[in-house]
């Protein structure tokens, strides 16, 4: 079969879920029996998100081969269970860089190089790898930002091209809209939703769908409204109010007929009933009232929560599993170094450190760390946190008080986290860094090998500072164990206490492979501590 194409825009703003609503239809497209793979195109002029800040645009997240994505890859990831490769996100950056690459080389000499037809012809070739990398008879596309910013442009344009290149009928068109609440007359508007289909026609694109978001439920009269002035038929009008359970969107779709519909203008039919006890059970389970656990995770962005979006969900997937409820403090660390949130760490049953980068706050960090120690509070550490988790160790158990990462301070006396030789000579900072699934042997006996079901395990990495093998000796000697290790026997990948419940940092981020229905490991054997020494009799 020729491979489908849904393609997703969005309109009147950003941020209403266009991400997760393509997630969620991928995976009612599964469930009926096709391989889907998802594709964000981001109109930024990064190369990729590993260089921005989170504050700029949320999480960082890794595939397996190593991509450092959009945040939206990781509802993909978890929304399907599929896991996405290199090709599945696409920036301005990365097209602009291919093109200038080859009219350096030549290729195209005696020509101007023009954004039609080379940036679009670019475009198109990526959109295209999808199918040919993943073996995906649908790829969703999804085009960051809202149609009228300058920077989509040539995606949109290039979206407009595939629908005449590959025959109308294998693509579709789905536009995500926000429908404004007028608090003084308590009603939805549509207006902002109508200018913005005007738009996306005035640049040749008629939507086929209308997923119409909003705050309140929205009536029938809304949706006939919508149908009529911008064109869709009646039933392609899907209103989608905020709801509180984010995994529950997959199940809100299927009744409001999107799979059928969807494959019906593809010209499909679906190869299986799809099968949707278990996300069901998974949405009954969260609604249901359950004990109260307090985590406190301690970062550096905290002000942003979709800056910690993995880490967030994997915590609620693990308590789901543990029969508990995760309630979540944000502690700003550097307030901790300033003497203030530390309520907020004293009332936690479980502290999370979660990766990071850049010296600000760490000294909180390595406080709250020393905290977790001390009282024999459960303890997760993500990468810096499981760096850190090693500093305090050093410096309050093993007496180095100097010690430290030569990430913040390079002369320091017990360089106890270091650069591995081969980063040393590096000094680009884009994609540079340890990426990417790496393999680590559990060693028997420890929490990290009874939370695995296997012995070998491969993680994803993001890092470029690594535990000094010199100090390995002297940390054993005192209480630290190394319970994951790479293969070949050089790198530490996780760090454990002996005499602790449960303290434990991976060098590595669990966070990345923990889904809804299949939560990480290591999540679980975390909030079973936390659960453990919370509610003693409650085993
Ligand atoms: N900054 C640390 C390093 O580069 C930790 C990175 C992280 O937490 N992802 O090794």
């Amino acid at each position: 079969m020729a491979t489908k194409y849904i393609f997703f825009t969005g309109g009147v703003v950003s941020s209403v879920g266009k991400g997760v609503t393509a997630a969620a239809l991928g995976r009612l497209l599964k469930e009926r029996g096709f391989s889907v793979a998802v594709q964000k195109l981001d109109p930024y002029i990064n190369v990729d998100p590993g260089t921005m800040s989170p504050y700029q645009h949320g999480e960082v997240y890794v595939l397996d081969d190593g991509t450092e994505t959009d945040l939206d890859l990781g509802h993909y990831e978890r929304f399907i269970d599929t896991n996405m490769n290199r090709v599945c996100n696409v920036t301005t950056g990365q097209v602009y860089a291919e093109i200038i690459a080859k009219e350096r080389r030549g290729d195209f000499l005696g020509g101007t190089i023009q954004v039609i037809p080379h940036i679009t012809n670019e475009i198109k070739r990526r959109i295209g790898l999808v199918a040919k990398t993943t073996g995906a008879e649908i790829v969703l596309v999804e085009v960051g930002g809202t149609v009228g910013d300058i920077e989509s442009l040539p995606f949109l344009e290039a979206i407009r091209q595939m629908r005449s290149d590959t025959g109308r009928e294998n693509t579709i068109s789905i536009h995500v809209t926000w429908l404004p609440h007028i608090g003084a007359t308590n009603e939805l508007k549509t207006k902002p939703t109508q200018h913005s289909v005007r738009e996306l026609r005035s640049i040749g694109i008629s939507p086929d769908m209308i997923v119409a978001r909003s705050d309140q439920p929205m009536d029938d009269d809304l949706s006939a409204k919508i149908a009529l002035f911008c064109d869709v038929e009646r039933q392609a009008v899907v209103p989608m109010a905020t709801c509180d359970v984010l995994y529950e969107v997959p199940l809100l779709l299927e009744r409001a007929g999107v799979g059928d519909y969807v494959l019906k203008r593809l010209g499909l039919e679906a190869r299986r009933q799809p099968d949707w006890s278990e996300w069901q059970r998974l949405v009954e389970e969260v609604r249901r009232p359950k004990p109260i656990v307090k985590i406190a995770l301690v970062g550096k962005y905290i002000e942003l929560h979709d800056a910690y979006m993995s880490v967030r969900e994997s915590l609620h997937h693990a308590a789901l599993s543990n029969g508990v409820e995760a309630d979540i403090s944000w502690v700003p660390s550097s307030e901790l170094e300033k003497g203030r949130s530390w309520d907020a760490v004293q009332n936690a049953d479980g502290i999370l450190v979660p990766g990071g980068f850049g010296s600000r706050g760490t000294e909180g960090k390595i406080q709250a760390a020393r905290y977790a120690r001390e009282h024999k509070i459960p303890y997760l550490g993500l990468c810096l946190g499981m760096q850190l988790m090693v500093v305090e160790f050093s410096r309050n158990v093993l007496g180095h008080e100097d010690a430290n990462s030569t990430e913040f301070d390079p002369s320091t006396s017990c360089p106890v986290i270091d650069l591995m030789p081969d980063q040393r000579s590096i000094s680009d900072m884009g994609g540079t860094m340890r990426l990417g699934l790496y393999p680590c042997e559990l060693q028997p006996g420890t929490h990290a090998a009874e939370a695995y079901p296997q012995p070998l395990v491969q993680e994803r990495h993001r890092h470029r500072f690594e535990l000094n093998n010199t100090y390995r000796e002297v940390l054993q000697a005192r209480g630290m164990r190394f319970s994951g290790i790479s293969p070949d026997g050089r790198l530490v990948e996780i760090a454990e206490l002996t005499d602790h419940p449960f303290m434990l940092g991976t060098q590595f981020h669990p966070e990345f492979l923990s889904r809804p229905n299949r939560p990480h490991p290591l999540f679980v054997a975390f909030l079973k501590a936390v659960k453990k020494q919370k509610y003693p009799d409650n085993l």
